[in-house]
């Protein structure tokens, strides 16, 4: 098979890519046999396997003037590592807006309306070597990819979607299922068991993330933890928090595959 690369965000031939407009589905995978998979690969989505050039961020602002009519920079807002209920919290304190399930509602409803939209700007992109490692992973039967995320689900799935990326993680923790990323971790590991039927040792479960955040998290889980500089905070300041793996980017695929244990 060959594989597509990511040149300067114009994707060639990799399968589930866009390609002339049109998203090519990824290959189907094959059926899991729980016995031969052994290793879980939890990956963030945000700094991690794409940039979204700040879609998130508009398409909440736009959402807070629509549906509150308040028209205000959330620039200063913590995005990176945080889950988008956190998120929502901290909006909701800045702006003075009451804090109910009906107003997250409406919020959070307003922002996946104006993600697509958002999505369609020069700043969003494909990480280094995503493209060629992601596909690679998905089609080997001794492991699995699944999404451990600050993102709700659907806006996950509209991210990964604007690039033909989604079909590749079947399941995953998302901010639906708590506000406390460190929560997600155990939830991922749940959702391994229903969906593959195998319970993953723990040192052979990888958490893979751009934030401190991230770190921590697979951390709780007992997981060893993969970072990499590709969002806001570089190599050095992921490596004060002692990650089991720190890589610049994922272009090296042969380096990704010995930190992960799994032979080429
Ligand atoms: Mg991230």
């Amino acid at each position: 098979m060959k594989w597509g690369r990511c040149l300067l965000g114009k994707v060639t031939t990799t399968p589930g890519s866009r390609q002339r407009g049109r998203i090519l589905p990824p290959p189907k995978p094959e059926p899991f046999i729980g016995t031969r998979m052994t290793t879980l690969l939890l990956w963030d989505i945000d700094g991690t396997l794409t940039l979204s050039g700040g879609a998130g961020m508009r398409a909440l602002q736009s959402a807070l003037a629509r549906e509150f009519g308040v028209d205000r920079s959330l620039a200063d807002i913590d995005y990176a590592g945080r889950t988008d209920r956190h998120i929502v919290g901290q909006i909701f304190a800045l702006c003075s807006i009451p804090d109910t399930p009906a107003s997250r509602t409406r919020l959070l409803e307003g922002y996946l309306a104006e993600l697509p939209a958002a999505l369609h700007n020069p700043g969003t992109r494909v990480l280094p070597g995503i493209r060629e490692l992601v596909p690679r992973l998905a089609a080997r039967r001794d492991c699995a990819l699944a999404l451990l995320t600050g993102n709700i689900e659907r806006g996950a799935r509209i991210k990964l979607g604007h690039h033909g990326l989604s079909d590749y993680f079947h399941f995953g923790a998302f901010a639906d299922d708590s506000p406390l990323r460190n929560e997600l971790g155990p939830v991922a590991l749940r959702r391994a068991r229903e969906r593959l039927g195998v319970e993953f040792a723990a040192e052979r479960v990888f958490v893979i993330g751009d934030t401190p955040h991230d770190i921590e998290c697979g951390k709780v889980i007992g997981a060893r933890t993969v970072a990499v500089a590709t969002g806001q905070y570089s190599r050095e300041e992921l490596e004060r928090h002692a990650p089991a793996f720190c890589f610049t980017d994922f272009s090296d695929g042969a380096a990704f595959f010995r930190a992960v244990g799994l032979a080429e």
